[in-house]
Parts: structure tokens; sequence; C-alpha cells
């Protein structure tokens, strides 16, 4: 008997984070197709982390590049339904929400193709995120929902989207298990060091979400606030944010470390030596929390609410837009009284729970 055939969509970098612990697995019981959408293709944003993280080549690279999102967004759609009308799927399967994973799910859902979306139910209820209108309308189109937390159920829950709704828990602290893991035992270089930094000392930031980014007065506000810290920051610069920095002419301050994207270990080790998180990425609020380290996250809202609840994470926005100093302040002192509590993200079991959803 022919086995079933699988498509799944990447684009994105967190999206090869999260097929990294399922690829695999999905090779071994399905004929699998990975398709890469080409949204990210720098080799430090895309590359390295196939490489690093043993994910096989996909099968086809639309090299869909740049772009604004209805134009990029409709040149996937165009491609994907070429792909999905040659390779008649039984399954697609697409991760988070990005515009791939929106114009994945939407070509499928025109073909009557059943999708699966891993990371469903997530919400910040700010729809002037781009991913926010991703994630609704990929959960509102998918077949099998499968959720990180339980507040995503309740989402989802509250939309009316009952069936097929499965708690997963976070595919990413299965690959953040995984490879801490991996960096301990091959005794992957420390990051730090190359960067002549004292352990524990040093801030890791991260942003790149365009209400940050994509407004002069907000990224000069923001880069200015945070160039007053009494700490030095190692920032790793998302390629958007690279290109307003220029196109704006906004200077790092000198206690900000701008550097290139890293890969996922050296972002590990970071992780581990650092005292404290910076971020607006979604993905790196979960993992402050994951090794216990304490989180401002330089946003109004969060999908991940289980963080603040937690004790782990503080928002320092006013709005999307303005960053609100007494809370960036207030947030940096009490930074010895953060907590950790509760494992709202699963066992760390995923990719075994999907294959069983997979049937
Ligand atoms: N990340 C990385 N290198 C970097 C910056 C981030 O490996 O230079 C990882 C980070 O640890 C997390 C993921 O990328 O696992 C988050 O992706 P991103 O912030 O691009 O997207 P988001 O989570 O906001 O969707």
């Amino acid at each position: 008997m022919s086995k079933k055939k699988i498509l799944t969509i990447v684009g994105a970098r967190p999206q090869f984070i999260k097929l990294a612990p399922l690829c695999k697995k999905i090779d071994q019981y399905y004929q699998h197709c990975v398709v890469h959408t080409g949204q990210h293709f720098d080799d430090n944003m895309s590359k390295i982390f196939f490489e690093e993280m043993g994910i096989r080549k996909p099968d086809i690279n639309l090299n869909i590049r740049g772009g604004l999102h209805g134009h990029s967004t409709g040149n996937m759609l165009i491609e994907l339904e070429k792909v999905y009308v040659d390779k008649k799927p039984a399954l697609v399967i697409v991760f988070g929400d990005t515009n791939s994973t929106l114009a994945g799910a939407l070509v499928a859902s025109k073909l009557c193709i059943p999708v699966l979306h891993i990371e469903a139910g997530l919400r910040s209820f700010d729809k002037h995120m781009p991913e926010e209108i991703n994630r609704i309308c990929t959960d509102h189109m998918s077949t099998i929902l499968s959720a990180p937390t339980q507040t995503a159920i309740t989402n989802l829950t509250n939309e009316g989207l009952t069936k097929n709704v499965y708690f997963h828990g976070d595919i990413m602290l299965e690959a953040h298990h995984y490879f801490m893991k991996h960096i301990k035992d091959s005794h992957h270089p420390s990051f730090t060091n190359q960067l002549n930094l004292s352990h524990h000392t040093f801030a890791l930031m991260t942003l790149h979400r365009a209400s940050n980014t994509d407004d002069k007065m907000v990224l000069t506000d923001i880069m200015t606030t945070l160039g007053n810290l009494n700490i030095p920051i190692i920032f790793p610069l998302h390629p958007r944010t690279k290109n307003k920095l220029t196109e704006f002419n906004i200077q790092c301050p000198s206690n900000i470390q701008c550097i290139e994207p890293v890969g996922y270990l050296d972002m590990l080790t970071l992780l581990k030596e650092t005292s404290i998180v910076l971020t607006d990425s979604g993905g790196l609020q979960k993992e402050a929390f994951f090794v216990k380290k304490p989180c401002i996250t330089l946003r109004d809202t969060t999908e991940w609410v289980e963080t603040i609840h937690a004790g782990a994470n503080r928002l320092v926005m006013d709005t999307p837009k303005k960053l609100n100093r007494d809370f960036l302040q207030q947030a940096i002192q009490s930074i010895d009284q953060y907590s950790f509590l509760g494992a709202p993200f699963g066992d760390g079991n995923t990719t075994d729970k999907i294959m069983d959803a997979l049937g």
C-alpha cells in the first residue's frame, strides 16, 4: 500500500525550528514533501537552521523573496497552487503565523485538502499585527488544530472552533530540550566568549515586529531608551531591523552590540548565559521562560500570556507604539522578583502527539 502524501510548508526562521523535531518522524511514515516558500532566504536566516538542526533539504524551494505582504502572499498562492495540483497531497501542514502559513492553508482549503495547523489558537487580540490576521484565518481554514497551550484551546473554543482541536503542547519546547542537550553533549562553544562578554552580565535582545521597526520615531525611541540602560546588550539584528536602522540613519548606542543573526545553537548558548531577555519575538518570550530568565517584552500585548501569569515576563509598551519608561525601569529593577510558575507549554513530547493526530 502506498504511503499517504503530506506536504509541509515552511518559509521563516521560527518555522524551520518547529520543523526540526518533526521532519524525520513524518519522513518515516509518510511520503513527505517539504516546501520552502523562500520568505526568509539569507543563509543566516534559513540555511544555517537546516544544517545545524539536521533538517534535510526542502524538496521544493519557491524562492519567493521580499515584497509587500499582498505581493509576496499572492505569489505564494500562485506557486503553491501549482505544487498542490501536481503533488495531490492528502494533507498539508503549516506552522505558526507567517504569510507562508496563511498562503499554505488558503490554497489547501480552496482545493479541499485538509490542513493541520501547528501552533493553533494563539491570539494577541491586536488585529494591527499581520501575524494575528494570519493566525485567525489559518485556524478557521484548518481541519486539525494543534494547540500549544490551554489558553489557545480556550481562544479557539471562543471562536466556535471545537472539532479536531488538540492540546499538544509547544513544539518549540521539544526543539529546545533536544538542542540544549545536543549543545551540552557536543560541547558547542559558548558564543559569549567570542563576543568578549562575561557570563550573566548582559542582556540579549531581538526586535523585528513591524510596529517597532517600521516607524522612525518608535525605533529611535526604543534604541535611545535602551541605550540609556546600564547594561551591555547583545542584539542579533533581523534583516528587517537592520534595513530600517540604515534607512532611518539610527546609530546603535554604545552599550548595544549589533551582530548578524545567529544560528539556533549560538542562540541557545546566549540564552543560557544572559541575565535578561529583551524582545518582541513570540518564540524568544517562551525560550526565556524555558531557561528561567526574566523577559521584558517590547510590546503591549502577547499571545504567550502564560509567561505573564507565571511572573516571568513583563510588557513595557503603553500602546503598540509607545515604550513606557516607567514600566521598563520597574521591570529592570525587579529582575530578581521574576518567577517561573507552572509548566503551561506541555511535556515536551509534542511531535508524538501530532503524529497520533495524523493517524
Ligand atoms: N533566533 C535565532 N537567531 C537569532 C534570533 C532568533 O535562532 O538571531 C531564534 C529564537 O531563539 C527563536 C526563533 O528564532 O527560537 C524566533 O524567531 P523570530 O523571533 O524570528 O520569530 P517569532 O518567534 O517572533 O515568530
